[in-house]
């Protein structure tokens, strides 16, 4: 048959409040192991740990949590059993062990979201401080533990961790507030571990106190119920007490015999503190009766334990100062190792921002250059625009006088040296003057236009056309013969001829006479082919206009 979870959660919840209960049902769960489900063997796993580690059997208690810790898979179990452990590396005064242990669960803490487990990691790390002497630290914990009970929870384990960090510290006294609600808090029906351990504690300071009395009292009332804790040391320890708080009254004979039972009952080996304590009850009252002998006996018994104790003292502080040495070591390293890290980031960050700067430099420069680039082409664009501009007469578009003249000089250069021939053409528009005053000088330019448009249609692409200036101009015809050259000339006076200029209904009347001169008669001279074309032209002008004259020693003029 099934075992219900609640039984085991049950019998977890007897293990201080009624121990042979517990006892009785962990019996019984551990005959049927075989029943229970995976989940629940390990929680009885967990609870036979527990008592092995209540029972000082360390090595099967250790054995067993560390694998609950290692392989229940369950976090409560886990944590439970690391807390626990944490207290058992302290009692086997594996000092190193428990505060490794106690600085690991301290960083889990935020993560411990059970209540219950996260109280008594609280409270096993409060008693592990305790055991390092770091009182205020242990003090620290035992009020995070008394604030993390839960609502309607005991504060009975909180308090009374309270009042052993304060006792261990040497700060408690018998009627410390701390101490009487921790009584208050764990009242002996209910918890009777804890408040045998309260009763043991104000009866150990009311001795320390000098009120002997009155820890006689208290434990007069309290050793009765201490046998059925199943835990010799309290019954031990209030022996010492009496012992201590009889030898304060005097009562020396009844002193000693209590404090023999309690040695008697000391397992060999031990070296806990009250066995220590009573050595030195002993001690004192053989000294006070002049037993030298046994006085000394017992002192050196005394101070064997004594040293014992107080070495295991430095040990516990050492260990804690070298777990904590280590711990900052580890810390240094880490933090180093981010310094590094950080610098190396900022390093590759500022390798990132050169790059970005260079690459933004350079598309700065490259801009920069197409800018120059671009503004040296337009500067240079309209430089030759002007330079061309400067070479065009502005009215008409064709060469102006100089450059025409130029350009005239140049091309007779180069075909004098091939032996290439070519005509030089005068053109004078006929009584231009009249349509000037007759139609007005706008019209007088509109037919300069004309007469260039008209032109420019009877020649090919090398020949040179120039504005002279007024309405003359001047064509050299390329690579033609004087016979070519009449026939060209005389096409454009026709053209001329046939133009219409229409002037506000009326069409202007335009004619040219044209004066030619080649280099077939002239040569290359350009000096000598003006003054022929010239001549030519006046010839033209006097044999009655619109017609081509050809030079003086050139043939036959040709007319209308
Ligand atoms: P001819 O037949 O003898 O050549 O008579 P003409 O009237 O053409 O003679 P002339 O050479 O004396 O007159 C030229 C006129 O051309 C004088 C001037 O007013 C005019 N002229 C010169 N340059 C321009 C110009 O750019 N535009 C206009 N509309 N007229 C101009
Ligand atoms: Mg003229
Ligand atoms: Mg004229």
């Amino acid at each position: 048959m099934a075992v219900p979870d609640a039984f085991l959660t049950q019998t977890e919840a007897l293990q201080l409040t009624d121990h042979p209960r517990f006892l009785q049902q962990l019996a019984q769960l551990n005959g049927k192991a075989s029943q229970l489900t995976p989940e629940q063997q390990w929680h009885l796993r967990f609870m036979n740990a527990w008592e092995a580690m209540y029972e000082s059997d360390y090595a099967k208690s250790g054995a067993l949590f560390q694998d609950v810790i290692q392989h229940s898979g369950n976090p409560y179990l886990a944590d439970y059993a690391s807390a626990l452990l944490m207290s058992q590396f302290g009692l086997t005064r594996h000092y190193t062990e428990a505060f490794e242990l106690a600085n690991r669960l301290a960083a889990r803490l935020p993560q411990i979201t059970d209540a219950k487990v996260h109280l008594k990691l609280l409270l096993n790390l409060s008693a592990s401080l305790g055991l390092a002497g770091q009182t205020d630290l242990a003090i620290r914990y035992a009020q995070m533990a008394m604030s993390a009970v839960p609502v309607g929870g005991s504060r009975c384990y909180p308090a009374s961790m309270m009042a052993e960090a304060l006792y261990y510290g040497h700060r408690l006294k018998s009627n410390s507030p701390e101490l009487l609600q921790a009584v208050a808090d764990c009242p002996a029906a209910k918890e009777p571990v804890y408040n045998a351990n309260l009763q043991l504690t104000l009866a150990d300071l009311y001795v320390q106190e000098r009120r002997p009395r009155k820890a006689l009292t208290l434990l007069d009332r309290v050793e009765p119920n201490l046998d059925i804790l199943g835990d010799a040391s309290y019954k031990l320890t209030a022996m010492l007490i009496r012992a201590q708080a009889l030898a304060a009254l005097g009562d020396d004979a009844v002193a000693k015999k209590v404090a023999l039972v309690v040695v008697a009952q000391n397992k060999s080996g031990d070296f806990d503190a009250w066995l220590k304590d009573t050595y030195e009850v002993l001690y004192r009252i053989e000294k006070k009766q002049g037993h030298a002998a046994a006085a000394l006996d017992y002192y050196e018994k005394y101070a064997a334990l004594d040293k014992a104790y107080l070495d295991d003292v430095n040990a516990r502080a050492m260990a804690y100062e070298t777990v904590q040495q280590h711990v900052l070591a580890q810390k240094l390293e880490t933090e180093n190792l981010s310094r590094q890290n950080a610098l190396l980031r900022m390093r590759q960050t500022l390798d990132a921002k050169t790059a970005e700067t260079n690459r933004l430099y350079l598309a700065l420069l490259l801009m920069a250059l197409a800018f120059a680039a671009l503004w040296m082409f337009r500067i240079k664009r309209s430089q030759l625009r002007f330079k061309k501009l400067s070479h065009l007469d502005g009215l008409t578009t064709v060469f102006n006088r100089q450059h025409f003249m130029g350009e005239v000089e140049r091309t007779l250069r180069l075909l004098e040296k091939r032996a290439g021939t070519a005509c030089l053409v005068f053109i004078d528009l006929d009584h231009f003057k009249r349509i000037n005053d007759t139609h007005g000088h706008a019209m007088g330019d509109e037919v300069l236009r004309q007469v260039v448009v008209v032109g420019k249609q009877q020649l090919r692409p090398a020949d040179l056309f120039g504005r002279l200036g007024g309405e003359e101009f001047g064509i050299l015809l390329v690579g033609c013969s004087h016979g070519q050259g009449m026939a060209i000339a005389d096409r454009i006076r026709h053209a001329v001829e046939a133009t219409k200029v229409e002037c506000e209904g009326t069409v202007i009347a335009i004619s040219t006479s044209v004066g030619l001169a080649c280099t077939g008669v002239c040569g290359h001279d350009l000096r000598r082919l003006c003054r022929e074309a010239d001549a030519a032209l006046y010839r033209a002008k006097r044999g009655g206009r619109n017609r081509v004259e050809a030079g003086a020693e050139d043939s036959i003029p040709i007319a209308i």
